[in-house]
């Protein structure tokens, strides 16, 4: 163990984590390409683009250009009553390459933060058309979506301990998980409690809230986009917003730009985030229809009530603009479709493990589920000395890998998984 580790665990929090037990912990002293280093010298492939974010591997020399430049002319200044080309031009790309109806982007500094703002354009937009009292959201269950507060109300209220936090976190109105897994067509009783929940309570809700296709840190579900659809089309039969948080999967990791695509349904509300900044910086940014501005604008004050102190941060939008440019100008889709291709056969096999309940693949992204929860003071170093950074959690060892990964850094990482679970107990 480093020096660093040692100092880290006296004084340090790690996500998810305590401070008593000691968990598996790296030092990491470089990072390029798709290579981890660690503080003994031994290099890691990494199959997690640092949680999804990292697309284009460590020290792009693009992005590293983008940041320097952009730290040459300024690193911040507030964005109330100041604008800056950065931000202009990563409003002017996401709109671009969005639905048409999709005009305006509000800029926030993380993912759960683009969520709590989409939620809050939700709730001032039904101010501001005279229907305060919808302001309950619907979503599903197995959603991820953050850790704030108007996130987690969101979130699977089991995953996402909702009994922690009872009277903190809003009483959100929540469906089963969207059903059926991806490849197979929506039947009409998939949606009957969906129906019935808008048939009672649809008066009271604001909007719908649900990752599209991948459901991502709420237990890596891939669902098929004919529910989607379905879902979609009862929401707005009830003329309950529609808000979609492609955090996750926005900018290519299911195959297509955004995960909507493969629906083909446009929403009100759309968030992203992650790999925005292609891994370099927090940014997340929550774009809405001209229909919902105009009526967030309607509200009493006239304005969106959010305003963070480093909104639209220039080193984040300038590495955004050139992350974004930098994927739409090389060949992703062939890319992403490839790494699927791989993923796919190299997995196949750990369905076959005892204890392994089932493998799925979609896009960049492939999972394989196990049957009892993994034990990361085992699996952790398992999956460090067979060379791979890879991250389990709960039930799921899965693979976000960098686009740019050479398919014998994928086999390391793919190597790494069947190995490391075919010593799991049955
Ligand atoms: N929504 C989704 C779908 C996510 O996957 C995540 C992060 N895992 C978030 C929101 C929250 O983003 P952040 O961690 O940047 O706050």
């Amino acid at each position: 163990m480093t020096d660093l580790v040692d100092r880290d665990r006296s004084s340090v929090w790690h996500p998810y984590a305590g401070v008593v037990e000691p968990f598996p912990l790296y030092e990491v002293v470089a990072a390029a390409g798709t290579r981890l280093t660690l503080a003994d010298g031994r290099e890691l492939v990494d199959g997690m683009s640092s949680w999804w974010a990292a697309v284009h591997g460590y020290r792009h020399p693009v992005l590293d250009a983008a940041v320097k430049s952009q730290v040459d002319r300024f690193a911040h200044v507030m964005f109330g009553g100041l604008t800056h080309a950065p931000a202009v031009e990563l409003a002017e790309l996401l709109v671009g390459i969005t639905p048409a109806e999709l005009t305006r982007v509000f800029f926030a500094d993380s993912g759960s933060v683009a969520v709590e703002v989409a939620i809050k354009m939700a709730l001032q937009y039904w101010h501001g058309r005279g229907r305060p009292e919808r302001r309950r959201l619907l979503t599903v269950r197995g959603g991820y979506h953050g850790d704030t507060a108007g996130a987690m109300s969101v979130c699977d209220p089991v995953s996402g301990m909702h009994s922690l936090f009872r009277s903190y976190v809003a009483q959100q109105v929540f469906v089963a998980r969207p059903r059926p897994p991806y490849g197979e067509e929506v039947e009409p009783g998939d949606l009957d409690e969906v129906r019935q929940v808008l048939e009672q309570q649809g008066g009271q809700i604001a909007a719908l809230v649900v990752e599209p296709v991948v459901q991502g840190a709420g237990g890596m579900w891939l669902y098929d986009p004919s529910y989607l659809r379905a879902l979609v089309e009862l929401c707005r039969e009830h003329e309950v917003l529609v808000l979609f948080d492609e955090i996750a999967t926005g900018f290519g990791r299911t195959g297509t730009l955004f995960a909507m695509e493969h629906a083909g349904v446009v929403p009100d509300i759309l968030c992203v985030g992650k790999a925005l900044t292609g891994g370099y910086v927090t940014l997340g940014a929550t774009l809405c229809t001209d229909e919902v501005a105009a009526g967030v604008c309607a509200a009493p004050g006239g304005a969106l009530m959010h305003g963070p102190t480093f909104m639209a941060n220039p080193l984040a939008c300038a590495v955004a603009q050139a992350s974004v440019r930098l994927l739409l100008d090389g060949p992703w889709q062939a890319r992403v479709a490839h790494i699927g291709q791989v993923l796919r056969a190299d997995l196949a096999p750990c369905a076959q493990l005892p204890g392994v309940a089932d493998v799925r693949v979609l896009g960049a992204i492939g999972v394989v589920e196990t049957t009892h929860p993994v034990d990361m003071s085992v699996v952790q170093p398992a999956l460090v000395d067979h060379g791979a950074w890879v991250r389990p959690f709960g039930r799921l060892v899965y693979t976000m890998p960098p686009y740019i990964s050479t398919d014998d850094d994928l086999r390391v990482v793919t190597g790494a998984i069947a190995a490391t679970l075919s010593q799991l107990p049955g």
